[in-house]
C-alpha cells in the first residue's frame, strides 16, 4: 500500500495563519502518527507474520490502529490490558468496541501481574513469525514511516520556498516527534507531553537515544491529566472545530493550547502535523457530558 502524501492546509486560526499537515486524513482506523508509525508493518507481506502482540490502555489509540492493521493483514492480534472494571465491560464503547469487532483478542491480567506479564510477552517473540509491538507502538520499527513523513514535509517545503518553519506536534510516547526531530535537522521540532510531564517525556525519549538537539518540549504552565475532561480543552476543541478543522481531545487540543501560549518564542512559520485520533473523540465527548461540562 502506497499512498499519495497527506495534503499540507493552510488554517487561519486567532487572526494567524498556520499550516497543517493533514495525516488524520490518511485512514479513519489507522490515521495520523498511527499510520506512520505502523508503516513498515503496512509494508510487510501478509505471510510474514501470523501473530502481533502488544499491551497498553483499553481505549488506546495505537491499540485501534493495529487492530485494523491485522484486520487487513489476516494477523492474529493479542492485546493484554490491566482488568477492566465491570461497568466498562457490560458496555464496551469507541475503539475497544472497534478494535474487538476487528477481531482483537483482549487478555485481562491484574495490575498486580501486569509488567510480569509484559516481560513473559517479550519471551513470546522468540517464534519469528510473532510480532511485540510495544505500548502506543513506541518501538524503532515506527521511525521508516516517520521518515517518509519527514521527506514529505521537505518536498513541501521546497516546493512552496518555505525558509523559516517550526513544526509542531503533541506526544504520548514522544516517538514521532523523536524520529521527525531525526529526520529533519534543519528544523526545530516543539512538542509538549500529554502523558506525564517533561521528566516523564524525557525518559520516554531516551530509550529511543540520544536527545536530538532540534527537538523542543513546552510545557502547559497548568498541569493537565492524562485523559481528564477539562473546560479549557473543550472550549479550545470547539473553536478550532469552528474555524475549520477538528482536532483530537485527547492530544492535539493540548497541543494547541501550549502552542498558543508560547507563539512568541517561536520562528518563522508554524507547521502543525496533525496527528489523528479524531474516532476516539466521540468517547471523550461522552465523558464531558457525563461530567456536565457540555
Ligand atoms: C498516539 C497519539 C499521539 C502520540 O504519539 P507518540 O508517537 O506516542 O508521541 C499523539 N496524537 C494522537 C492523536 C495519538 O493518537
Amino acid at each position: 500500500m502506497k499512498l499519495s502524501p497527506s495534503a499540507i492546509e493552510t488554517f487561519l486560526f486567532r487572526g494567524r495563519d498556520f499550516y497543517v499537515k493533514r495525516d488524520d486524513t490518511i485512514d479513519p482506523l489507522l490515521s495520523g502518527n498511527k499510520y506512520r508509525k505502523l508503516y513498515t508493518l503496512l509494508q510487510t507481506a501478509p505471510q510474514d507474520y501470523t501473530k502481533i502482540l502488544s499491551y497498553g490502555g483499553i481505549q488506546s489509540n495505537a491499540m485501534l490502529s493495529i487492530a485494523a492493521l491485522c484486520h487487513q493483514k489476516g494477523w492474529e492480534f493479542h492485546y493484554t490490558a490491566k482488568t477492566i472494571p465491570s461497568s466498562v465491560k457490560r458496555d464496551v464503547t469507541g475503539n475497544l468496541k472497534m478494535a474487538m469487532e476487528l477481531g482483537m483478542k483482549l487478555h485481562e491480567v491484574s495490575p498486580a501481574d501486569y509488567d510480569a506479564e509484559i516481560a513473559l510477552l517479550r519471551s513470546k517473540e522468540s517464534e519469528s513469525t510473532t510480532l511485540l509491538v510495544s505500548q502506543g507502538g513506541a518501538d524503532p520499527l515506527a521511525q521508516q514511516g516517520v521518515e517518509v513523513l519527514a521527506d514529505e514535509i521537505r518536498a513541501w517545503k521546497k516546493e512552496n520556498r518555505h525558509t523559516s518553519l517550526t513544526i509542531v506536534t503533541p506526544s504520548g510516547t514522544g516517538t514521532t516527534a523523536y524520529y521527525l526531530a531525526q529526520a529533519l535537522p534543519e528544523h526545530t521540532i516543539v512538542t509538549t507531553p500529554v502523558i506525564g510531564d517533561s521528566a516523564y517525556l524525557l525518559t520516554q525519549l531516551a530509550r529511543l537515544g540520544s536527545h536530538p538537539e532540534n527537538l523542543q518540549l513546552l510545557q502547559s504552565e497548568k498541569k493537565y491529566h492524562f485523559g481528564k475532561p477539562y473546560a479549557e480543552f473543550l472550549k479550545l476543541y470547539r473553536e478550532l472545530k469552528q474555524s475549520g478543522l477538528e482536532f483530537d481531545l485527547l492530544y492535539g487540543t493540548k497541543m494547541w493550547l501550549v502552542l498558543l501560549e508560547n507563539m512568541e518564542s517561536l520562528e518563522g512559520d508554524i507547521l502543525y502535523v496533525h496527528s489523528g485520533g479524531i474516532i476516539g473523540n466521540e468517547t471523550m465527548l461522552e465523558r464531558y457530558v457525563y461530567k456536565g461540562m457540555s
